[in-house]
């Protein structure tokens, strides 16, 4: 975008919005009996709240779930037809913006609730909202013991919520006991409140056990290439590739140290390649390496380099010694995210997470959106 680079000289931020398309068809088959609906918080996990959800719409999702009334007013002005769910749930007092704005809530608590349903008896009319439970997650959700309390209003204002809702706190683990734990609890819950569509799954959910599905899938990260599921291949295909300019290649001796707080010291005569790219443009200082402990990684013509030192601001540095004379020249481009080191591969050694990697793509890069193909008109 523009704003974020008027020059155009600094990292270019290149998001398929295909591979979106891709995985969202992927999910949505896996989930054949459920509707698949979007995740896309955040600016859209950092891949662009606006570009990204007209894709998805463009390719059948028709359901969005974004975190602020801020994101959902935004999506609302391009896409005038999209159900749109705020996960926050209503904030105080904001219930006739989100009237206006056709948003539906996941109310979270009894509050919200009696706020919710104030709104509507004020305006006569049952504007449609989410019901969430915590079933164990502990974050936002109605209390299981006070689903008697949610019965007895939904009865005296005869108010059927559009879904009930829950979410998984262990997913990414397949095996870990507290998925059953919250299936059970859900199930439960859905018994007290029958005949209302219901939704559990993550993207993990969706893709550890058909049991999560109900009538609503709610997949994120895996539209975005991101790993859902620890200790399992990653079937989705890679969304971003983010390449830095080098700005300067130079010769290091066996001893002096790199970078700040000298946290690295040349165990070799090296060659050192400094990258225009640091935690100011969301590259995470926890990739910054030691002498004993892996950080970031880099790649040219296909070769991994390994970041040495802290992370600085804007620029990082990266050893290039084994690339030889492949290695890169000032002006050249380095890939920090891509096929070769996805988000998830470059987060692992920062003990971090794609999803953090990804939502920290602000940043001033030049952004740049491959279409996806154009939708099948025939038949
Ligand atoms: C973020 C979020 C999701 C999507 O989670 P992923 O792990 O990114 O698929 C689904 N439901 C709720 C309530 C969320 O907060």
């Amino acid at each position: 975008m523009a704003v974020s680079s008027p020059t155009g000289l600094g990292g270019r931020l290149t998001i398929d919005l295909g591979a979106i398309v891709k995985n969202w068809r992927a999910l949505d088959a896996i989930s054949a009996r459920a509707l698949t609906g979007a995740v896309v918080k955040s600016d859209a996990y950092g891949t662009g709240l606006i570009p990204t959800s007209m894709a998805l719409f463009g390719a059948g999702a028709r359901f969005f779930f974004v975190a602020t009334p801020d994101e959902a007013v935004a999506l609302r002005q391009q896409l005038p037809e999209a159900h749109i769910f705020v996960l926050n749930g209503l904030y105080p007092g904001a219930a006739r913006i989100y009237e206006k704005e056709r948003l539906m809530p996941v109310l979270a608590s009894i509050e919200m609730l009696d706020e919710w349903l104030a709104h509507c008896v004020s305006a006569n009319e049952a504007f449609p909202a989410a019901l969430q439970f915590d079933t164990g997650m502990n974050r936002l959700g109605v209390r299981l013991q006070e689903s008697d309390q949610v019965r007895d209003r939904l009865d005296e204002f005869g108010y059927m919520p559009q879904m009930i809702m829950s979410h998984l706190a262990c997913a990414d683990q397949p095996s870990h006991e507290k998925n059953r734990t919250q299936l059970a609890l859900f199930q439960s819950i859905l018994a007290q409140f029958p005949g209302i569509p219901a939704s559990l799954a993550n993207s993990a959910g969706t893709m550890i056990s058909r049991e999560n599905h109900f009538q609503m899938v709610r997949p994120g990260i895996a539209l975005f290439g991101g790993r859902a599921v620890n200790g399992r291949k990653n079937p989705m295909a890679p969304v971003v590739k983010l390449e830095v300019p080098v700005l300067q290649v130079h010769d290091g001796k066996t001893g002096e140290t790199v970078g700040y707080g000298a946290g690295y010291t040349l165990d070799r005569d090296s060659r050192i390649a400094i990258l225009a790219i640091g935690y100011g443009d969301g590259f995470l200082r926890s990739l910054s390496s030691t002498n004993t402990r892996q950080g970031g990684r880099a790649v040219f013509n296909n070769r991994i380099a390994p970041l040495i030192g802290r992370v600085s601001m804007d620029t990082v540095a990266v050893d290039v010694t084994d690339l030889g004379d492949a290695a890169p020249k000032p002006g050249d481009m380095m890939e920090v995210l891509g096929k070769t080191i996805t988000v998830d591969g470059q987060a692992d050694p920062g003990g971090t997470i794609g999803y953090e990697m990804l939502t920290n793509l602000k940043g001033r890069y030049k952004r740049a959106y491959i279409s996806p193909p154009a939708p099948n008109t025939g038949g």
